[in-house]
């Protein structure tokens, strides 16, 4: 029913409870995108845990060993601010797994999208604002490894600026990243991306869309890459508790589209992940994600605005 692939798995949730962070968003997700017609089960894939010769890629071996023994720190952990336990382990593992699944089936179908992932607060020696590996960075190196590309480019619209992708692809000339996030907000420091675009507080749809279209603008003059991983957070949300911008949901809409119209432009097939959403409602941050898919589906098709 869809002309791409999504990559789905039901252990992505890591059962937080009260969490601020609602990773039952993506059991929701994959269920509206059923339940609306929008997707069928058969364009959903199960992915497997990323390898550790994929994670080893990205993240030192001495953190992904601690991770696994469970002897993280008490201030790594607290860093972390999620419970570390096998079953975030698995969660983070298969998210990896996901987005290099979504990797390799954007450059068959020109799209495709991991309902989970986006872990851009990740470093290569640490886990952060709830990222316990770096998914995006691992999905890349994997297919660099595999000679399916050489060449990426990161766009990261959550409302937090992307710090583990910026320190893990800072000396690399292969990949080229974008974040546009808001300025005063976590993360502290933010290491420079190849393009940063801050944003001040409280900013809405037009003044953001015309700073991400001019943004958009100046990457493909500086870089021309094989393969887009879109990190398409719904925190810019107005009623998200974590974001403090005023983008609507046809805002955020309007978002998505102009990404994706701009990777068609330039023949680049798009990866996309999920990352943060903390709308009060989880029923916004779900419509957000959901309709990040019918942007990706409606620009593949050439339809018109919905
Ligand atoms: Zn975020």
């Amino acid at each position: 029913m869809l002309p791409f692939k999504l990559v789905y798995h039901e252990e992505y949730d890591l059962h937080l409870g009260s969490h601020v962070f609602p990773s039952q968003k993506y059991r929701l997700v994959r269920d509206a995108l059923i339940a609306e017609n929008i997707a069928s089960p058969r364009d959903i894939l199960k992915p497997e845990p990323a390898m550790d010769a994929d994670v080893l890629r990205v993240h030192q071996t001495d953190y992904i060993h601690r991770i696994k023994k469970g002897t993280l720190s008490a201030s790594e952990q607290m860093v972390l601010e999620i419970p570390a336990g096998p079953e975030t382990i698995r969660a983070f593992w298969l998210a990896a797994g996901g987005s290099i699944l979504a990797g390799q089936h954007a450059m068959k179908d020109g799209f495709s999208a991991n309902i989970g992932g986006g872990f851009h607060h990740a470093y290569s020696g640490h886990g952060e604002g709830f990222c316990m590996i770096h998914d995006v960075a691992i999905a890349v190196r994997r297919l660099q490894a595999d000679q399916i590309i050489q060449k990426a480019m990161v766009v990261d619209t959550d409302v937090h600026h992307g710090n583990g992708t910026a320190a893990i692809f800072a000396k690399d000339d292969s990949v080229f990243t974008l974040s546009i996030h808001q300025e005063r907000n976590y993360p502290s420091p933010k290491p420079p991306s190849n393009i940063d675009l801050h944003l001040p507080d409280r900013i809405g749809d037009d003044e953001y869309l015309s700073i991400l279209g001019e943004g958009m603008f100046r990457a493909f003059d500086q870089f021309q890459p094989e393969i887009i991983f879109y990190v398409g957070g719904a925190d810019p949300y107005r009623e998200d508790q974590l974001g403090g911008l005023s983008l609507t949901l046809d805002g955020l809409k309007e978002r998505d589209r102009m990404v994706f119209q701009h990777a068609r432009r330039q023949k680049v097939p798009v990866a996309i992940t999920l990352a943060g959403g903390y709308a009060r409602h989880v029923a916004d941050t779900v419509r957000i994600h959901v309709n990040t898919i019918v942007a990706a589906r409606d620009v593949l098709l050439n339809k018109p605005k919905t």
